[in-house]
């Protein structure tokens, strides 16, 4: 016979969170706290935290360069088609995001402008290997990157005082964690291979950088030779 919940939800509220050195209280059916929760809602994991645009911006421009240089290849004129696709139908593709992404395309979106910022949490990831570290993690926040590529929408809260004037704040209304879930998986499934072809191609680039810029500095470390001459003539003049 199972436990009715009227009998199993009061119990599990009066154990702790299952997180390991968390004394809070879990919450309703949840094995969390409340905090705890709405990590795991908003960012896929309970350790998950908010990466702001700045924290991506060095990666975004990186990516903005790549696909300005290779703009005709097969490859981003593929990619970009796969972000149409998204942009165009978003309720087949991504149909817990639909109205978020549309409100973005009405906005001026681009699919090279998703395009940069999911291939800049990409490579933020693929870099910091301790920021992102696992599927869910990367999903979710290519899917809020993506859904914040505009400033979010707000609501105005009003708040009555017993006395003096009522307060007014203004709350911003964060995408949703099944939102970012679902924007997050189809970029992960479609573009995936994708971005990590662009990241081996940056490394590539960057290690011919390197061997050219070590070419230059062993000439330019060369000691000069003496030519005809060249050098008594210049102490003399110095003399
Ligand atoms: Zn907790």
């Amino acid at each position: 016979m199972t436990t009715p919940p009227s009998v199993w939800r009061p119990r599990n509220k009066a154990r702790p969170c299952a997180i390991t050195g968390c004394h809070r209280r879990r919450r309703h059916t949840s094995k969390f706290c409340r905090p705890h929760e709405r990590r795991v809602y908003l960012y896929g994991h309970h350790a998950g935290r908010y990466i702001s645009k700045q924290d991506i911006a060095s990666y975004r421009r990186k990516l903005s360069s790549f696909l300005d240089r290779y703009a005709e290849t097969p490859q981003v004129t593929t990619a970009l088609g796969v972000v149409e696709e998204l942009l165009r139908s978003p309720s087949s593709h991504a149909s817990n995001a639909s109205s978020r992404l549309s409100a973005l395309v009405s906005d001026g979106v681009s699919a090279r402008d998703v395009l940069e910022v999911a291939g800049a949490v990409w490579m933020y990831s693929w870099s910091r290997r301790g920021a992102l570290p696992d599927d869910a993690r990367l999903t979710y926040q290519l899917g809020y990157s993506v859904l914040s590529l505009r400033p979010l929408p707000q609501r105005a809260r009003h708040r009555p005082a017993p006395w003096g004037q009522p307060t007014e704040t203004v709350k911003t209304i964060t995408p949703g964690g099944p939102a970012r879930r679902a924007v997050g998986e189809f970029l992960r499934t479609r573009l995936g291979i994708f971005y990590t072809r662009v990241i081996e191609a940056l490394a590539a680039e960057s290690k011919l950088v390197t061997a050219r810029q070590e070419d230059e500095r062993q000439t330019l470390a060369a000691a000069f030779e003496t030519v005809n001459g060249y050098v008594e003539r210049t102490s003399k003049h110095a003399d």
